[in-house]
């Protein structure tokens, strides 16, 4: 799709709009209404707010047809260091846009909402729904899973920054943790007690014992300790009577959640009086709901089925002039929930270096921004024609 000045113009000011409203995950509120209001002032068919704060905007084609979701998280992560440029300045120099969620993920999100509406009606047939989705920063995939189990959707695109690669496949994440039990007795007789911090670390080296999976695309399985605490807590001279520690993984397709917990359960075994389980949480939303999530999302690769979106995908990154590489993300974002969970065809693309992400300084390549929105309008046109 080809924009005129006036619709470049308008992307770019919207993605300021944006990054002028720094908002952390649950706390989408002041940007849910201006998305609410953007989708309506152009002229979106149906703009609702789920119970969660996420908005949905649907633009209906001319016929029946496919439904093709667009997905942006509002939620950007907290700015803790120095920057050179305004963080929410939305300054704009070197022909880059700066301020935090730029890339991560306010211009995709605004490339998005913006180019879907710019098609004519003639131009597609079935649906294209476009969601501005809440908390992806600390409960991925939550919002987006919410959104799945409501509407029937054919294929998904998500956002996230790929350098306009195309994401065809992505690594999953876990957070496991275990308890290690023993019995609290004073320091002075050892004896009398079982430390369970001991326990903790034997069952510890055991996890990093344990053999990897590999995945050609995706590389090595991640399983890595990142906290550990005992109580009680301060000691005050006893021997600890319970040790928790908490794993993040980073996952590759093909592997159930209680299949990855039997793995962890043999590479255990000997160990006595040790717990292994995914963890879960959950925040507040800016609604006041509650959304909650279980920590195992597996990673994915598109297989055939994802076949008529990435060709879209694909001849669309042609024909706006766009070199087509394929990516392997190295993260998990919201494409776990329709692609891993679900099934649902999925492709992660999305303007922005993710090497720029939830770092000082981030910022978004202006011609960049408005590739990734003809991109997206061109998809939404060979998407509904292929499938
Ligand atoms: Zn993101």
């Amino acid at each position: 799709m080809v924009l005129t000045e006036k619709q470049k113009n308008e992307i770019i000011s919207f993605c300021a709009d944006l990054v002028k409203i720094p908002e952390e995950s649950g706390r989408e509120e002041r940007t849910a209404r201006l998305v609410r209001q953007k989708m309506e002032d152009l002229g979106y068919d149906e703009v609702t707010v789920d119970r969660y704060g996420s908005v949905l905007g649907v633009l209906r084609g001319c016929a029946p047809g496919p439904v093709l979701l667009f997905d942006g998280h509002m939620d950007v992560v907290p700015v803790r260091d120095k920057w050179d440029h305004d963080p929410f300045g939305a300054e704009i120099s070197g022909g880059r846009m700066w301020g935090r969620g730029t890339t991560d993920m306010k211009g995709a999100l605004a490339a998005m909402i913006c180019a879907a509406a710019f098609l004519e009606r003639t131009e597609f047939c079935g649906k294209i729904i476009v969601s501005a989705s809440v908390a992806e920063e600390l409960l991925v995939g939550a919002a987006l899973d919410r959104i799945l189990e409501d509407h029937h959707v054919d294929a998904v695109v998500v956002g996230e920054p790929t350098a306009m690669k195309l994401g065809h496949a992505e690594k999953g994440r876990a957070s496991i943790e275990m308890i290690s039990h023993g019995t609290v007795a004073h320091s002075s007789r050892p004896d009398l007690g079982d430390n369970a911090v001991y326990r903790m670390m034997e069952a510890a080296a055991k996890i990093r014992e344990m053999a990897r999976r590999s995945d050609p695309l995706l590389g090595d399985e991640v399983i890595e300790l990142v906290e550990i605490s005992s109580l009680p807590s301060p000691g005050n001279g006893s021997i600890p009577g319970r040790c928790r520690a908490l794993w993040e993984c980073r996952l590759l397709p093909g592997e159930t959640e209680s299949e990855f917990l039997e793995r962890l359960k043999e590479a255990l075994e000997g160990i006595d009086r040790t717990e292994i389980k995914t963890a879960s949480y959950k925040l507040s939303a800016y609604t006041g709901e509650e959304l909650e999530m279980d920590d195992y999302l597996p990673g994915w690769t598109a297989d055939e089925k994802g076949s008529g979106l990435l060709n879209a995908a694909a001849d669309s990154l042609r024909e706006c002039g766009l070199a087509v590489d394929y990516y392997a993300a190295p993260y998990g974002c919201n494409a776990l929930s329709s692609a891993a969970m679900r099934g649902i065809p999925t492709v992660i693309l999305g303007p922005g270096d993710i090497g720029l992400a939830h770092k000082p300084n981030e910022n978004i390549r202006l011609d960049e921004l408005l590739a990734a929105a003809a991109v997206y309008g061109e998809i939404c046109r060979k998407y509904s024609l292929v499938k």
